[in-house]
């Protein structure tokens, strides 16, 4: 029993990972979408999909007690975590040497500034509430990094990877779109996780894309635009223009090649570009 104590907790063993909780005196925080993955095929799969080369420096977001961590670690360059839970913090920092890690919410951390500093990719079983935010924010970045391995809950991964038509394609879909190419690479079921999730979950890949198909110049007006065309997806788009007060309708629809009566879910990226491009 003392032997089991003082040696390094397996993450993969719920026994042990029940043990360790325990031990630091935390109960998982659901706010913080505390469900460790404790699978270990895949933890395997997560950081194969990342592709890690030993050139590479990885961000990882929400590190939790460092089961993704410890199979990054050995393959990369570098490893950045970034971790809000202060209980994680310690223990992480007791259990590993070799990493950077900053103790905050994500969402209040210069990601691109990260990205600029030569992290090129990202391995992360996000928390699933800030999940669709922080990754439009990435793909929003200059310096947006060039490959993404990320366990998401499945509902988000669907909407993150439909084409146009689909009826999951979405703001989500389109803004991500525009800088990666979103593959879903595994469904991943409630009970590869402790405590287990009510829904099951996926990994994605994100791969960015040489070019992006919108400009930085035309991105503001092609958000603002398919965020107001989506509020309202069951209208047609020349319903929706012309409500905008833009004019005249028609010959801009038509310049961008598209039908008066199409709905805003069978635009394809391409053309919301060409139509933003054209506004703007
Ligand atoms: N990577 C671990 C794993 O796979 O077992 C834990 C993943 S758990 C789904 C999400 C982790 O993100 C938790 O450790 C949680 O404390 C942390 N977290 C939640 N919100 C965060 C935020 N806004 N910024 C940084 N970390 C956050």
């Amino acid at each position: 029993m003392e032997e089991m104590m003082t040696a390094t907790p397996r993450l993969t063993s719920p026994k042990e990972v029940r043990a360790l909780l325990e031990k630091l005196g935390h109960r998982p925080n659901k706010g913080l979408g505390q469900n460790f993955l404790i699978d270990a095929n895949i933890l395997d799969i997560i950081a194969n999909t990342a592709d890690l080369q030993p050139k590479d420096s990885v961000l990882e977001i929400g590190p939790g007690l460092g089961a993704l961590t410890e199979r990054i670690l050995p393959k990369a360059k570098s490893v950045t975590c970034i971790e809000k839970d202060p209980t994680m913090v310690e223990y992480l920092k007791s259990r590993f040497t070799e990493f950077t890690l900053i103790d905050s919410d994500a969402l209040d951390v210069d990601l691109d500034a990260l990205f600029a500093g030569g992290i090129t990719k990202v391995a992360a079983n996000l928390p699933y509430s800030v999940a669709s935010r922080l990754m439009v924010d990435i793909a929003e970045c200059e310096h947006r990094p060039e490959l993404m391995s990320l366990t998401i809950q499945k509902e988000v991964a669907d909407r993150l990877c439909s084409p146009a038509g689909s009826k999951h394609y979405g703001v989500l879909s389109i803004l991500t779109g525009v800088a990666y190419g979103n593959t879903l690479v595994k469904k991943i079921s409630p009970t590869c996780f402790l405590p287990p999730p009510k829904v099951w979950s996926a990994v994605v890949r994100m791969e960015r894309r040489k070019v992006p198909i919108v400009g930085s110049a035309e991105y503001p007006t092609f958000k603002n635009l398919v965020k107001y065309c989506f509020s309202q997806r069951r209208k047609q788009i020349g319903t929706i223009l012309k409500r905008m007060g833009i004019s005249p309708v028609d010959e801009l629809l038509a310049d961008a090649g598209i039908e008066h009566t199409e709905r805003p879910e069978r635009i394809e990226i391409e053309r919301w570009a060409k139509l933003a491009r054209l506004l703007s």
